[in-house]
């Protein structure tokens, strides 16, 4: 058995067209989606990102507004950015890059941003209508994997799903959506005291941990559909995920490759976002 391969480029790629046509629409409707890009300092990383980000924004027709500040700027100052940017109404969606550098606290500057407008789905108030199985603005890292198992018609109601790693960006929201769409879910991190054990029985796996073969191909139910979140190097400086890619093929119905699956779907999955927080603020503004 030879594993499918989930093409997260290729979705990606029909995913960002989609909104490119949400976003003609509601321009001829007058309104521009607008996604305020935060950068704070200088960190290359995050840099790349935000430039990834803002060239798909292009791509769909969405207006990518920058906001660079210094890496020594105020939480004050960061503070009245967001408010700002809450109450501008060209800007339908606001991305604070993370990490902020150490000297900033992220948490309350994530919890200022207006909930309508939080496209990255990090606001307690987003995340706990997730929690509450009405979402509204899903993180994109897991909205995307959910995509991908919904493009390849992998069945979740009723499996058992593991998901390997709990960060509030993507492995909890990810255990949540699983569990919305009725998987048995289990949720591992660094505490799980025998993740082979948890891993032996899942029909579906999401490794979301950040660290090379975290999750082995031998650990693998044989047909498990494997979604690999981790972006590592590995001793040869090559991009990879968590799972074991090559010897997983034989053992895997599915799995997503390392570049070329989660990555893409992230960012067009904050593209689908930003056009519905734009929808829905013309729908506020347009009489009943
Ligand atoms: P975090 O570092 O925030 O979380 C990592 C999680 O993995 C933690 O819950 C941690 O457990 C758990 N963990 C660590 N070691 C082990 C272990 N040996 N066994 C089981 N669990 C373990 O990472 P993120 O969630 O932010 O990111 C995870 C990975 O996904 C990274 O490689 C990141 O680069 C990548 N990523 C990729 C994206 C994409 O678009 N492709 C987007 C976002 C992230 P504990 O809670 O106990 O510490």
């Amino acid at each position: 058995m030879s594993a499918m391969i989930l093409d997260g480029k290729a979705l990606a790629a029909e995913l960002r067209a989609e909104v490119a046509v949400s976003s003609k629409e509601l321009a001829e409707r007058g309104v521009t989606p607008g996604l305020a890009v935060v950068l704070i300092g200088d960190d290359p990383a995050s840099k790349i990102y935000v430039r990834h980000k803002e060239r798909a924004a292009q791509q769909c027709g969405i207006s990518a507004l920058d906001y660079r500040r210094p890496a020594d700027v105020s939480q004050e100052e960061l503070l009245t950015l967001v408010l700002e940017l809450n109450a501008d109404s060209s800007v339908h969606g606001i991305l604070v890059q993370l990490p902020l550098p150490d000297a900033l606290d992220a948490t309350p500057i994530l919890d200022a941003i207006d909930p309508a407008k939080d496209v990255d789905g990090f606001h307690p108030d987003n995340i706990g209508r997730l929690a509450q199985g009405r979402p509204r603005f899903v993180a994109a890292t897991p909205k995307g994997c959910m995509s991908l198992l919904a493009k390849a018609n992998v069945e979740i109601a009723g499996k058992n799903a593991v998901v390997v790693g709990r960060s509030n960006i993507v492995g909890k929201p990810m255990a949540m959506l699983l569990t919305n769409a009725n998987a048995t879910v289990t949720l591992c991190h660094s505490r799980t005291t025998d993740l082979a054990a948890e891993v032996k029985r899942a029909d579906i796996v999401v490794a979301a941990v950040g660290k090379v073969d975290a999750v082995r191909a031998e650990w693998l139910k044989p047909g498990a559909v494997v979604i690999d979140v981790g972006m590592n190097r590995n001793a040869d400086g090559k991009l990879c995920g968590d799972v074991q890619y090559e010897k997983s093929l034989a053992i895997a119905s599915a799995i997503t490759p390392v570049p070329g699956g989660v990555g893409p779907m992230t960012i067009a999955s904050l593209m689908q976002n930003v056009v519905t927080a734009a929808s829905k603020a013309l729908a506020q503004q347009e009489p009943g």
